[in-house]
């Protein structure tokens, strides 16, 4: 990636990092406090609302890692051994007899005295039934000791971690059968534009189909957050008047279109006739214009209405404020750097998210990067992130955020 050097050239636009931690601020500055109980398995999503502590040592005693036969290598003479009992999964083993050995299984408790496990393809039963041991033997081989992967009182989740199948699994692990939650956040999604129909009516004139309010409304179900949906809001002053005060308690109204000059930002004008709203310049493509502030003391971010300048600064800025609302630490994506299997020949002023896939380990690219094409994304596995004011030959490395990343 090269550089080209072109002094002052950003200096209108908000770099991407200042209006996340700006976001990032204003969410802090009002985080959600309340919480709520579920069962667990029922969290996917949801935010933990503290530290999760063993309660148990994991595993509670030491078991057994194979299929095979314990044995006390200490009072073992190297002949052939009577096996004395037989330990399955979910059974209390007798201790160890001396001068035996145990049929075990995966999973079983390790018998008191015994201190090696053998597995069973390296042993033969003889036809008097005593197992000759065939490979050398290693005190403390194939068990699971008490406490390997916790002990009580360890902190095994923070509070703050986002729910998933694993952390509820581990959750499960230790006995859990409820965790406390942050509360949903509950978000109004409204869709702006007197071009927008919904989907199952006839397409008049001059008219398209709203595709933003289904992808934010699905993303944001799949966040875990509770959403209000605020249809279609017509340009016009009254109207979007009237809607906004129908909308009742939320923690954040997020739009769509009408950011970008404001001659039909009639959204615009009503939130700030009853609060204060911000316009940015993002040094960021798709998605230059977003809009940000209050309006009745409820927080606002305006996404721009492009549907892949929705998509990309939802991810980029709007995911990591609602997760930060809930008190999660870690909330922008895992970005990797790939070489790029393409050339960016023209530096250009804002960051560039283009929709790719990986192809051999090098990120392509979607013939249109048009910030109106979906299907961009629909056929992309990651965002390509391309700096501002740089070239980039194939081969140079370039930001990967898979949208598995994002998209949750
Ligand atoms: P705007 O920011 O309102 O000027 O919208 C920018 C572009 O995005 C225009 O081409 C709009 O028609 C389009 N657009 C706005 N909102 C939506 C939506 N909800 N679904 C699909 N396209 C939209
Ligand atoms: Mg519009």
């Amino acid at each position: 990636m090269k550089p080209v050097d072109k002094p002052g050239r950003t200096g209108a636009l908000m770099p991407v990092e200042v209006a996340l931690e700006r976001l990032l601020a204003l969410a802090e500055s009002a985080p959600i406090l309340d919480t709520e109980s579920v069962p667990v398995g029922a969290g996917d999503g949801r935010v933990l609302a503290h530290d999760l502590i063993a309660s148990l040592d994991l595993p509670p005693w030491p078991n057994s890692a194979m299929d095979g036969y314990a044995l006390n290598l200490g009072d073992w003479s190297g002949d052939p051994l009577t096996v004395s009992q037989r330990i399955f999964a979910g059974t209390a083993p007798e201790p160890l007899a001396p001068g035996t050995c145990a049929r075990i299984f995966t999973g079983a408790p390790i018998p008191a005295g015994a201190d090696c496990v053998e597995m069973q393809e390296n042993t033969v039963v003889q036809a008097d039934g005593r197992v000759v041991f065939t490979h050398a033997l290693r005190a403390g081989q194939n068990i699971r000791p008490k406490g390997q992967e916790t002990t009580i009182g360890e902190v095994v989740l923070t509070a703050g971690t986002r729910l998933g199948p694993i952390e509820q699994g581990l959750a499960a692990s230790l006995g859990c059968a409820e965790l406390r939650v942050m509360r949903r956040v509950k978000v109004a999604v409204l869709s702006t534009g007197d071009e927008l129909i919904e989907p199952g009516q006839p397409l008049g004139p001059g008219q398209i189909y709203n595709s933003n309010r289904i992808v934010l409304c699905s993303w944001l179900a799949r966040m875990g957050c509770e959403v209000v949906d605020g249809g279609i809001l017509p340009d016009d002053l009254p109207a979007t008047r009237q809607r906004l005060g129908e909308l009742g308690t939320v923690d954040l109204i997020l739009s769509t279109g009408g950011v970008s000059v404001g001659e039909a930002d009639f959204l615009g004008i009503a939130l700030r006739e009853e609060g204060e709203l911000a316009l940015w310049k993002l040094a960021i493509k798709p998605g230059k214009p977003l809009t940000c502030g209050h309006f009745r003391g409820v927080p606002v971010i305006g996404l721009p209405g492009n549907p892949a300048s929705t998509l990309v600064t939802f991810a980029l800025l709007a995911r990591p404020y609602l997760l930060r609302l809930q008190g999660v630490q870690a909330v922008e994506p895992l970005k990797f750097q790939v070489p790029a299997g393409f050339v960016w020949p023209k530096p250009g002023n804002r960051r560039e998210y283009l929709r790719g896939r990986l192809e051999q380990g090098r990120a392509v690219i979607y013939k249109n990067q048009s910030s109106g094409v979906l299907r961009s994304a629909a056929w992309a596995e990651g965002l390509v992130e391309v700096l501002e004011d740089c070239t980039l030959a194939e081969g140079d490395r370039v930001g990967f955020i898979p949208l598995s990343e994002v998209l949750g």
